[in-house]
């Protein structure tokens, strides 16, 4: 069988640690799934600089070019001061229009909510990511909100597509169009226009953000789908995360045209980093999303049957209790990675393991 060659961006802070049992992971579920993937590791952002090489590399930016699907660790990016974001360098760069964030509830990670289950769609490219910030005068300063027709009607029509087709019933926009009337109204218009003229089918909502929020923490079972602008698709990321146990369980893809970067929604989380305390369990999510976006993309079945032993691998752990600090376990990143694996080569279930 032919190798897939997938680039591998660790990234800083956390992103070393966690990667590294990722991969392991990753390659003992494909292996027994028969499929081959190679790992080619790249460098961006301080761990380049550290390198003496630009913040991302020209070889990084061939190597996705070429391969087309890479997985990315979380990267930092200074407040306030010092270079552009790596993350929002690289989405511009592929032009990774789409984010795609589920959120959902997991087994055995006590919650306040049971049975979440939301899709964030964000757009990735446009809004107050725009990056243009300017002194108007001294003492004034001015960061632009952007929005196009064109990004709009794209990302409006690649969310209402995917919810279709995973026969998802609705698709909410939360907005500030009483206020950014023609950045968040043109928004708002674009997906409408998308709802009406091509999936009358689906259920079309909108909600100013702010009163979002409170419904989102309230029942967030009352949404579906959520369909974003950049900075709102950021900020409502983490809120959701929070529902659902916490930035350690929740992944996510970067989707375009040509190419896809697989990363989860948290940072670099300098706070815990080199501690062997994260939660790999956001960005081995993510590999599995992966997977199943290569599998379904490079006809390559066996990796869906990976994807699909590592879910059942990493649920089996988290019911028997087997999960990181975060999630109320005791597990330090490498032991977690030990457990899935362990569960991995044994074939068991939660059930059959469970003593
Ligand atoms: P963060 O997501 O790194 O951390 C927020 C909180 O969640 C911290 O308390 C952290 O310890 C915890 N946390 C995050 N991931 C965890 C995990 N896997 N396991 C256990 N706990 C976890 O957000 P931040 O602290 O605001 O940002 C840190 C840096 O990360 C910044 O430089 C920021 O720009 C960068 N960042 C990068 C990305 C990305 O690479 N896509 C995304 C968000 C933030």
């Amino acid at each position: 069988m032919e190798t897939l060659e997938i680039p591998v961006i660790a990234g800083d802070g956390i992103g070393p640690e966690i990667t590294k049992a990722v991969l392991r992971i990753v390659d003992a579920a494909v292996q027994q799934s028969g499929a081959k993937l190679t790992w080619i590791p790249v460098v961006a952002g301080l761990s380049a600089l550290e390198e003496g090489s630009e913040l991302i590399p020209q070889r990084t930016m061939d190597e996705i070019a070429r391969c087309r699907v890479a997985l990315k660790g979380p990267c930092t990016t200074p407040v306030g001061e010092g270079f552009t974001s790596i993350n929002v360098k690289l989405r511009k760069a592929f032009n990774l229009y789409a984010a795609v964030r589920p959120v959902r509830s997991m087994p055995g990670v006590e919650t306040r909510y049971k049975d979440v289950d939301l899709i964030i769609i964000r757009e990735n490219t446009e809004g107050l990511y725009s990056g243009v910030e300017n002194e108007v005068t001294p003492g004034v300063v001015m960061s632009m909100k952007v929005a196009s027709e064109a990004a709009c009607q794209r990302i409006a029509t690649w969310a209402f597509r995917f919810a279709n087709r995973r026969e998802r019933k609705k698709i909410t926009v939360l907005h500030k169009a009483n206020i950014m009337k023609m950045t968040d109204g043109l928004f708002l218009k674009c997906a409408g226009d998308v709802h009406a003229n091509d999936y009358p089918n689906l259920t079309f909502e909108s909600t100013i953000i702010d009163a979002g929020c409170m419904k989102l923490v309230q029942d967030p079972s009352q949404f579906d789908v959520l369909l974003l602008e950049n900075l709102y698709g950021d900020v409502i990321s983490d809120l959701c995360a929070g529902l659902v146990g916490g930035l350690g369980v929740v992944p996510g893809a970067n989707l375009g045209k040509d190419q896809a970067i697989f990363e989860a929604v948290h940072g670099s989380a300098p706070d815990i980093a080199e501690r062997n305390l994260a939660n790999p369990l956001a960005l081995l999510m993510s590999s599995v999303m992966m997977l199943n976006y290569l599998a379904e993309n490079y006809q390559a079945p066996a990796l869906a049957d990976a994807a699909e032993m590592i879910r059942q691998a990493y649920d089996a752990c988290l019911i028997n209790g087997e999960k990181t600090k975060d999630l109320g376990g005791t597990l330090g990143t490498s032991e977690f990675a030990d457990a899935v694996i362990a569960r991995l080569e044994s074939g068991m279930s939660a059930d059959n393991n469970s003593g």
